[in-house]
């Protein structure tokens, strides 16, 4: 179904205001104290659960509190402190290389814009996202896969790369409400627009949503 821009703008806004009361809590479910942290639990948490990564970050932010101690680190070290998370080969590469270049290109500290941290290597635009909107009040729109099924089946967007999905659903939605409109997204994924069985009967915003009569199918 095509809808227009405004038409879908009219019904985001819509969608939010309900989505937030239904959600009051939504927020990032990662553990982290500090901008390093948080970037190192969304590398982790890909093809992982919050919960894992959670469980596996409290032994490893002991070890390696910052950019410098982990771009030293050594590999089978680190890939026994993150195992549980799946992929930890791929990802202890990816956890040393860009704390090395945050080391040499930044002094340790991380940059503040999505364009500047999605450029560190093995970092994407959705972690980018995640630490800018979370950490440095950036504006935001985080495209994981629960934000990416609800905007499709709501009818948010019709495109389906994560990169087109940003630059659509920013259209609809104010700056400043970015990174909290993602995260109501999310949580409604999570809990009712479930992938296999969503919950579409008992849907708080089934009466904007277009995929209400077919079970979540997109038309
Ligand atoms: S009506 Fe169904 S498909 Fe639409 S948002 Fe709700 S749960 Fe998802």
């Amino acid at each position: 179904m095509n809808f227009s821009e405004e038409e879908r703008r009219e019904r985001a806004l819509k969608i939010f205001e309900i989505l937030k009361s239904e959600y009051p809590n939504a927020r990032c479910l990662l553990d982290y104290k500090n901008p390093f942290e948080l970037l190192v639990a969304t590398i982790l948490a890909a093809q992982c659960t919050d919960e894992r990564v959670n469980m596996a970050t409290v032994n490893l932010f002991k070890e390696y509190p910052n950019p410098e101690s982990m771009a030293e680190a050594e590999r089978e070290k680190l890939e026994a402190l993150i195992r549980s998370t799946g992929f930890y080969r791929n990802k202890a590469k990816s956890l040393i290389n860009v704390s090395k270049a945050l080391v040499e290109r930044y002094s340790g500290k991380l940059p503040e814009t999505v364009e500047e941290l999605a450029s560190l290597p093995g970092v994407g635009r959705k972690t980018g996202n995640v630490v800018a909107g979370n950490c440095f009040g950036k504006p935001a729109i985080i495209v994981d896969t629960h934000v990416k099924r609800v905007a499709l089946r709501l009818g948010l967007c019709r495109e389906t790369q994560p990169d087109k999905i940003e630059r659509e659903l920013k259209k609809l939605i104010l700056e400043k409400d970015e990174t909290h409109f993602s995260y109501v997204l999310n949580f409604h994924g999570r809990y009712v627009c479930k992938a296999r069985k969503p919950s579409c009967g008992t849907c708080p915003v089934k009466d904007l949503c277009p995929s209400s009569e077919t079970g979540g199918q997109i038309l």
